[in-house]
């Protein structure tokens, strides 16, 4: 597994066709939602080409949809109703891979203000043991998520809203990477809630004053 700290190393790794497919859906429904994404993205792709002239770049196959739509046709452990307050419609190419609206997904509670779905893409592209996911994050305007650090890389797309950490604020195309020498608690900015897409190398450890009971009673 690759480890990318910089927006353009990844952006490349995904032009070279590295990235696995949860990660690499995580760039191309950036570069969905923001023009200079997709610039820098179709400038990665023309080095890609030059230098690997036989290797396509990545791709999300038919094979790849169909599993994920299988396995999100599972029923969810406690189905909760989906998120209010946001937009229910994803953008692409997010949509066409998870083939539902963010009110057909199995929610999961997490805590108070903060609700998720997993999308078994992740975990079933990760290499065993680890304990990737990806996910989808709904968090209401003004809540913030349980502090925490992470083990990998973890990679939160902003879809819709904004949040706010100690290392900047991110809104709805912005994407943040971070690693085990990140410990950040984001916040939803207050008047719109958020939704972000998010893919994890492995579990988020829970840090600051109350990291070890949240570890028992979140799912997080
Ligand atoms: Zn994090």
């Amino acid at each position: 597994m690759g480890f990318y700290n910089e927006h353009d190393e990844i952006v490349m790794a995904h032009a070279a066709g590295l990235l696995p497919p949860a990660q690499a859906l995580v760039i191309e429904t950036q570069a969905a939602l923001r023009e200079d994404v997709r610039r820098e993205l179709k400038d990665c792709e023309a080095i890609a080409a030059a230098l690997m002239e036989d290797c396509a770049p990545a791709d999300l196959s038919a094979d790849l949809r169909a599993r994920v739509m299988d396995q999100l046709d599972l029923p969810a452990e406690e189905p909760v109703a989906p998120p209010s307050g946001c937009d229910h419609r994803l953008p692409e190419p997010l949509r066409g891979v998870v083939g539902k609206d963010l009110d057909s997904l199995p929610w999961r509670w997490v805590m108070p203000g903060l609700r998720d779905c997993v999308l078994p893409l992740g975990a079933a592209k990760s290499p065993p043991g680890n304990g990737g996911t990806m996910r989808l994050m709904w968090v209401r305007a003004g809540t913030r998520v349980p502090a925490h650090s992470h083990r990998g890389l973890e990679m939160t797309l902003v879809l819709q809203g904004a949040y706010r950490d100690a290392t900047g604020i991110y809104g709805a195309g912005d994407l943040q990477l971070a690693d085990e020498r990140v410990d950040h608690g984001p916040e939803a900015r207050a008047g719109a809630d958020c939704l972000c897409l998010v893919v994890t190398e492995g579990p988020v450890r829970l840090t600051g004053r109350f990291g070890r009971l949240f570890d028992r009673i979140v799912r997080y």
